[in-house]
C-alpha cells in the first residue's frame, strides 16, 4: 500500500481510518516500488526510537497488529532485485501538533537499508514521544487529538472491555464468567 508522505492515510477502519480521529491522521513511510522517496543523512538515534516503539508496540497495542503483512516491494522489485523479504505487521502511531502520524514498522527497514529521510515535523514528533503506550504517551496522543480520545485502546483496555462484554452476556443467559468460589 502507496502513501505519499504527509498525506491523510485512510487504509482501514479504527484508529487506521483518518475519520476516526479528530485530527488528520497522516501517512509517513508507506513506501512502494516504482514510487521515488526523499534520501539523506544518518538517522541512528530516530531508528533506534522507533525499535524501541516497535517492540512496546507488539506488547501494549497487539490487536492492531495487521492480519497480513507489509512487505518491502523496494527489495523484492527494486534495481537490485534484493530476493530478501523484509515484512512486519506493525503499525506506529505517533502524536503530533494536531496531527498523528502513522508509519509501518518497516520504515526503520526504509531508514537502515535504502536511506529513506522520512519528513522533519516527523522526525521532531518521534525525537519529543514519550515511551511507547505508557500514560504519557497516552495523554500526548489525545493533546494531538485535540483532547478527545483517541481511537486506540492499550491491551489492558481491550482486555478489561472483552471481560465486561462476556460477563454482561453472560449475566443474561443466568451464568457466570468466573467459577463459584474464586471469590469474584
Ligand atoms: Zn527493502
Amino acid at each position: 500500500m502507496y502513501f505519499e508522505d504527509l498525506s491523510l492515510c485512510d487504509y482501514h477502519s479504527g484508529p487506521y481510518a483518518s475519520c476516526s480521529w479528530s485530527v488528520p491522521l497522516l501517512a509517513i513511510g508507506w513506501l512502494e516500488h516504482p514510487h521515488s522517496f526523499s534520501k539523506g543523512g544518518t538517522l541512528h538515534e530516530l531508528s533506534q526510537r522507533l525499535e524501541e516503539f516497535t517492540y512496546a508496540s507488539r506488547k501494549c497495542y497487539p490487536s492492531y497488529c495487521f492480519r497480513g503483512v507489509h512487505q518491502c516491494s523496494h527489495c523484492l522489485l527494486g534495481e537490485r532485485g534484493n530476493p530478501r523479504s523484509v515484512q512486519t505487521h506493525v503499525n506506529l502511531w505517533i502524536p503530533g501538533e494536531r496531527v498523528v502520524y502513522i508509519a509501518p514498522a518497516l520504515i526503520i527497514h526504509y531508514i537502515g537499508d535504502h536511506g529513506y529521510h522520512p519528513p522533519d515535523e516527523f522526525i521532531a514528533a518521534v525525537m519529543r514521544c514519550p515511551e511507547y503506550g505508557s500514560s504519557s504517551y497516552c495523554d500526548a496522543l489525545q493533546a494531538a487529538n485535540v483532547g478527545l480520545p483517541p481511537p486506540l485502546k492499550l491491551k489492558d483496555q481491550v482486555d478489561a472491555e472483552f471481560k465486561e462484554q462476556l460477563e454482561r452476556a453472560l449475566a443474561l443467559r443466568g451464568m457466570r464468567a468466573t467459577p463459584p468460589g474464586t471469590g469474584a
